[in-house]
């Protein structure tokens, strides 16, 4: 189906995944059209097999959005961080930070049905099988060409999952997460824990009665542990995380390729980045779609007043002005992540009993760990 081009819609975004979505909702509840155009089938995300951790702040965001209310998750009340060889550890706990839960535990495929969902309730336009392939942003309008033909908007949005060539900054940590879920003897009392290892970090989220694992393993290696036997696979595990927890079972792996990527400005001429088209994060705080609904939020905002205004909603002024109110708060989410791989990625002995001293620092100073709990539920809003 082709747009009109004398007729160009507020807003036309490429990618029609859980930000793309996140983004036509909270458009929608602005009161602006738009139309999400995915080159995939619209059923394509059911297969997602991976499991998110999402702060107290998202869930805010995805209850405004009306997405919140049918999404099976479970609750995180502590978390655990530590290192493996070091003493050391600090605790974050729900009741000390006066919120229900430090964050929430859930499939993506249940997340996009529930957008999904919600989407189909506020009749936005959904186009699969329409993939955009090139963009000629113009004085008043970005016209746009793809597999189904071509269009026009006034801002062009994509949340098109990656950042390809040229645009690209980046940093490779040479790993890969291989996730999976798995079982042990104990309840998981919903804890969470984040373990830092030599081989990278290892990630438990409560999850059902289970666990959701992310085992960050080395790139050469993450293929041959994906497809271990199971308890080759379990032993494995258990020799990384240690004996806190005795492992029983493990369901079928999945293998993601680890990374910062990410656009040194999420605009241009009437177009915007959101999502993982504008920073793919490494997975080890849970960073990534938490930050993706904030900009999400503040995006939707910019351009409702614009409208409202009786403005373009693709003017420049609109754009420098959402970049500029997201400064802070996304270098600060891709600076946390960066220095947590970084700097609990391995090194010297003696620089782990440093970090065991930091970690047990965090842990005797209050205002310390409250800082770094609201930095990962709420983001610059932490300052
Ligand atoms: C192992 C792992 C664990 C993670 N854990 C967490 C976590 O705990 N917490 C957290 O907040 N985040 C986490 N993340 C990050 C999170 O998964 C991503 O931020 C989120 O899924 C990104 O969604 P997206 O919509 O930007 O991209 P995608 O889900 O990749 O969607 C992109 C969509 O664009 C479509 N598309 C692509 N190109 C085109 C085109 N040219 N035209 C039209 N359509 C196109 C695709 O078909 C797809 O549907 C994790 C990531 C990984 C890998």
């Amino acid at each position: 189906m082709t747009v009109a081009l004398a007729d160009p819609l507020p807003v036309a975004i490429v990618g029609g995944g859980p930000a793309g979505m996140a983004l036509a909702l909270a458009l929608h509840r602005q009161g602006i059209r738009c139309a999400i155009h995915d080159a995939r089938s619209r059923r394509a995300g059911a297969d997602d097999p991976r499991v998110l951790a999402l702060s107290h702040g998202a869930r805010q965001i995805l209850e405004w959005l009306g997405a919140w209310r049918d999404i099976p998750h479970t609750p995180i009340a502590t978390i655990h961080v530590s290192q493996a060889g070091h003493l050391g550890r600090t605790l974050l706990t729900a009741g000390e930070h006066a919120v229900p839960a430090l964050g929430y535990v859930l499939a993506a495929r249940d997340l996009i049905a529930a957008l999904d969902r919600a989407l189909e309730g506020a009749a936005v336009e959904y186009r699969e099988n329409s993939r955009i392939d090139t963009a000629r942003p113009g004085e008043d309008r970005v016209e746009f060409e793809g597999s189904a033909g071509a269009g026009a908007a006034r801002l062009l949005a994509f949340a098109e999952g990656g950042i390809a060539g040229e645009e690209a900054r980046r940093r490779d940590y040479g790993q890969h997460a291989v996730i999976c879920r798995v079982t042990s003897r104990e309840a998981h009392r919903n804890l969470a824990f984040e373990r830092f290892t030599p081989a990278g970090p290892v990630a438990l989220l409560p999850m059902g009665n289970a666990w959701a694992l992310v085992l960050t393993c080395p790139d050469g290696d993450s293929a041959r542990i994906a497809a271990l036997p199971d308890a080759e696979f379990l032993a494995l595990l258990q020799c990384r995380f240690g004996h806190r927890l005795r492992f029983e079972a493990a369901g079928p792996r999945a293998v993601f390729p680890l990374g910062l990527r990410y656009r040194e400005a999420p605009v241009a001429a009437r177009q915007v980045w959101v999502g993982n088209a504008a920073q793919t994060l490494h997975p080890v705080a849970g960073q990534g779609f938490n930050l993706a609904l904030r900009d999400i939020w503040q995006l939707a905002d910019s351009v409702g007043s614009a409208v409202r205004a009786a403005g373009d909603p693709g003017a420049p002024e609109v754009l420098a002005a959402y970049a500029g109110a997201r400064r802070l708060d996304r270098r600060g989410a891709m600076g946390f992540t960066d220095v947590l791989v970084r700097v609990f990625g391995g090194g010297a002995r003696w620089f782990g009993h440093a970090r065991g001293a930091g970690l047990l620092a965090l842990d005797l100073v209050p205002p310390a760990r409250d800082f770094l709990a609201r930095r990962m539920m709420f983001g610059a809003r932490a300052w």
